[in-house]
């Protein structure tokens, strides 16, 4: 299996479309919840229609994300709703402990160790002052090349292709490259215990 393979959905989508997931969120997080439930009934139909020009594949598969955003946004908003009113649910406090852990795991991993621990090559390209870190440069896993791909070290680093577009923290880094870590808490849960957190049950 190449690494290709283990590309996690969303770097797939990344690739092919690189602003797709942030514009549908920033989209969704800018409607009404009435406009929400609208927007959602129109891609649905959008994704159910199989004619092959308009909205096509590519049209299919935006939607498809757009529709994911829509979908996060109702969820969180309800969410939201409930631990205003004081009843958050076991759901809610899990949820919780499950985005405070990822948000941790980023700024504790180092992104340089974790590519080199998942078998990623990289050159050492010097010290990137504006970040204060050290730079990296190796082959991006989604379009290959040998040093397009630039890897920042320390807390909150990043890697991110010149070529393509590819972009990813360290929890889009495991879901590429383990191929145990497909999902987002299995990644995040394998990143804890790389940096020594305790995962929620
Ligand atoms: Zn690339």
């Amino acid at each position: 299996m190449s690494v290709q393979d283990f590309l996690s959905r969303d770097a797939y989508l990344d690739k092919r479309f690189p602003d797709i997931s942030g514009d549908a969120e920033a989209e969704a997080k800018r409607l009404s919840v009435d406009a929400l439930a609208q927007w959602r009934d129109v891609l649905t139909a959008d994704l159910a229609d199989d004619d092959p020009d308009c909205p096509g594949p590519t049209g299919r598969c935006l939607a498809a994300e757009r529709r994911r955003a829509v979908d996060a946004e109702i969820t969180r908003r309800e969410r939201l709703s409930r631990i205003g009113r004081g009843v958050a649910t076991p759901a809610d406090r899990t949820y919780e402990a499950w985005r405070d852990l990822a948000r941790a795991v980023v700024e504790r991993v180092d992104v340089a160790e974790l590519m080199a621990v998942c078998g990623h090559l990289l050159t050492p390209a010097g010290h990137n002052s504006r970040r204060g870190g050290p730079e990296y440069s190796a082959a991006c896993p989604a379009c290959g090349g040998t040093d397009r791909l630039r890897i920042w070290g320390g807390p909150n680093g990043r890697a991110w292709c010149r070529q393509c577009g590819w972009s990813a923290d360290a929890i889009a880094i495991a879901q590429s490259f383990l191929p145990n870590c497909r999902s987002f808490r299995d990644a995040v849960k394998w990143l804890a215990l790389m940096v020594g957190q305790a995962v929620p049950r």
